[in-house]
């Protein structure tokens, strides 16, 4: 089942979807990479100055690589990567993104709320799920299967819940950088560019997984016939 080429045909729109988001998220991070701020602010300065201005009680901490920066809702800090030092658009729109998840925590954003309830099942149902579904086709359960197929479906649920917490978080993260002036308003477009091209990636993984589900469920009503 695994080896089944329908499944490969049943993805590749996402597959080549997320191969060409990759691509452009590189390209445009790459672009405004070289595009100094007008306010000459890097990303580190201006999450120090996001997080005064949003009242965000949170600590910030390094990580290696590029474009690696996240929001850590466990331990409630930022973690910037080593591009944030850098003056430019993409890093500061990077930043800003990232401290919009922390203001989405501090509020309790609901999607991100649910996001975070489903994660448990998601890490079992990623790996279970297929292997109930194919122990349910073996031992010619219909129940087994269909328990495989749901807990796998808790991946599809997470990759979408995903999208309005990124999109939102991006949107937060634009606007804290007009209000506090770090970018100009001619400058928000760049900066919303880097997070649409960021974005984009979320919804190929998105539909990749809902696909998959799509996948299992064909072969469910399949058996049917
Ligand atoms: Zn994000």
């Amino acid at each position: 089942m695994f080896y089944d080429p329908t499944y490969f045909i049943f993805i590749a729109p996402a597959l080549l979807l997320g191969l060409w988001a990759q691509s452009r998220l590189r390209g445009t991070f790459a672009r405004y990479a070289r595009v100094p701020t007008s306010s000459g602010v890097n990303g580190q300065t201006a999450a120090t100055i996001l997080m005064q201005q949003e009242r965000l009680n949170i600590g910030v901490r390094g990580t290696p690589g590029v474009l690696t920066d996240f929001y850590n809702p466990a331990n409630k800090t930022i973690n910037l990567s080593q591009t944030s030092g850098q003056n430019s658009i993409a890093s500061v729109a990077v930043v800003a993104h990232e401290l919009g998840h922390a203001v989405q925590d501090q509020q309790g954003y609901t999607p991100m709320r649910l996001r975070a309830a489903i994660v448990p099942g998601v890490q079992i149902g990623a790996w279970v799920g297929p292997l109930m579904f194919i122990a349910g086709y073996w031992l010619r359960s219909p129940e087994l299967i269909w328990v495989g197929v749901s807990l796998f479906a808790l991946t599809a649920i997470f990759a979408v819940v995903t999208l309005p917490v990124e999109f939102n978080a991006s949107s937060r993260g634009l606007a804290m950088l007009q209000t506090s002036g770090i970018l100009s308003a001619q400058e928000i477009p760049a900066a919303k560019r880097v997070l649409d091209a960021a974005a984009l990636t979320y919804v190929a993984a998105a539909a990749q997984a809902v696909l998959t589900l799509l996948y299992y469920l064909s072969l469910v009503s399949g058996r049917r016939r």
